[in-house]
C-alpha cells in the first residue's frame, strides 16, 4: 500500500486531497470577500498535509470545504476520490476543531461515542475504550468536559475524530487555544496516534514548527486574497522524534517557510 510520504509522486497522484482551482467568495452585504482563490493542490493517499499560514488566509475555507460544511464559489474538491458529500455519507470523515466543542452534560467516553449515534450505528465500545487509551486518558472516563483541563478535552476531541475509523481526518488547529508546552506534548502524541492509523490528513495551523514536524507537506498560504504561496515537501524521515526539531534539514525547513510567510528567515 502505498502510504505516499511526501515522496515526488505525492502531487501527481491526488488519491489523497485534490481541489482544483478551488475559490470562494462571501457576500458580506453588498461587500463581498474573496476568501480564498485559485487554490489547487494535490496529495497521495495516506499524506499528512498541513495548511500554513497567517489568520485570514482561507485555511479554514478550504477544510471547510473539504469537510462539506461550505460550497466553493468557484472550482472542485476531493478527497480520496469522493466528494465532500460523499465523503460525509460514508462515515469515514474525522473532524476536529479548535475548540473541542464537546458536549458538556455527556461524559468522556459518551463524548467519543457520540459520532456512532449521528451515523445511527451500534457503539463500538471496545474501540471507544481503545481510543481512551490512545489519549491517555484512562482512568476519566466518566469524567464531564467541565472536570477537565483545556489539553484533555482537545484529547477527547481527537479520540472522537478517530472513533470513525477515518480514512480521512480533517484538523482546524486542533492544540491552538493551548498553552505551547502542551500544544508541543499533544503534537507528539498525535503523531504518534496518525503512525498507529495512517488517515488522509488536513491540518490547518498557523504554527511554523507543528506543520513541519508532523507532514509531509506544508501548503504556505498569504492573505488578501487567500492564496496557496508554495508547497514545501518535508522529507525527513518517519519516525519522527522530537530532537529532530533541533536538526539543520529541521531548521532549513523552517527558514524556508518563514521566508514564504514573513520574507525574511526567522520570524517565530
Ligand atoms: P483562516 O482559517 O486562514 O484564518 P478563514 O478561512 O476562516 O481564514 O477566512 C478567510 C477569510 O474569509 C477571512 O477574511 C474571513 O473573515 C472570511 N470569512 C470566512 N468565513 C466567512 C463567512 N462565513 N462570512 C464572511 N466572511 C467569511
Ligand atoms: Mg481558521
Amino acid at each position: 500500500m502505498s502510504q505516499g510520504q511526501g515522496t515526488a509522486g505525492a502531487h501527481a497522484t491526488g488519491t489523497g486531497v485534490r481541489i482544483d482551482g478551488l475559490g470562494k467568495t462571501f457576500a458580506m452585504g453588498r461587500r463581498s470577500v474573496v476568501a480564498l482563490e485559485d487554490a489547487t493542490l494535490s496529495t497521495a493517499r495516506g499524506t499528512f498535509l498541513s495548511l500554513l499560514g497567517p489568520s485570514g488566509c482561507g485555511k479554514s475555507t478550504i477544510l471547510r470545504i473539504l469537510a462539506g460544511l461550505e460550497t466553493p464559489t468557484v472550482g472542485t474538491a476531493l478527497v480520496e476520490g469522493r466528494t465532500p458529500l460523499e465523503l460525509r455519507r460514508d462515515h469515514r470523515l474525522g473532524i476536529a476543531f479548535q475548540d473541542s466543542a464537546l458536549l458538556p452534560w455527556r461524559s468522556v467516553r459518551a463524548n467519543i461515542r457520540l459520532p456512532f449515534e449521528v451515523s445511527g450505528e451500534k457503539p463500538d465500545e471496545a474501540l471507544v475504550s481503545e481510543l481512551v487509551r490512545l489519549v491517555g486518558l484512562e482512568g476519566f472516563e466518566d469524567a464531564k468536559p467541565g472536570q477537565l483541563s483545556g489539553g484533555m478535552r482537545q484529547r477527547v476531541s481527537i479520540a472522537r475524530s478517530l472513533v470513525v475509523q477515518p480514512s480521512v481526518l480533517l484538523l482546524d488547529e486542533p492544540f491552538g487555544a493551548l498553552d505551547d508546552m502542551t500544544r508541543q506534548r499533544l503534537n507528539v502524541e498525535l503523531l504518534r496516534i496518525w503512525t498507529e492509523k495512517p488517515a488522509t490528513t488536513l491540518m490547518v495551523t498557523h504554527g511554523i514548527s507543528e506543520a513541519i514536524f508532523l507532514s509531509d507537506l506544508v501548503a504556505v498560504m498569504s492573505p488578501r486574497p487567500g492564496r496557496i504561496s508554495e508547497v514545501i515537501e518535508v522529507d525527513l524521515p518517519r519516525p519522527r522524534l522530537p530532537e529532530m526539531m533541533r536538526t539543520p534539514e529541521f531548521h532549513a525547513l523552517h527558514d524556508r517557510a518563514s521566508e514564504l510567510l514573513f520574507g525574511t528567515v526567522g520570524g517565530h
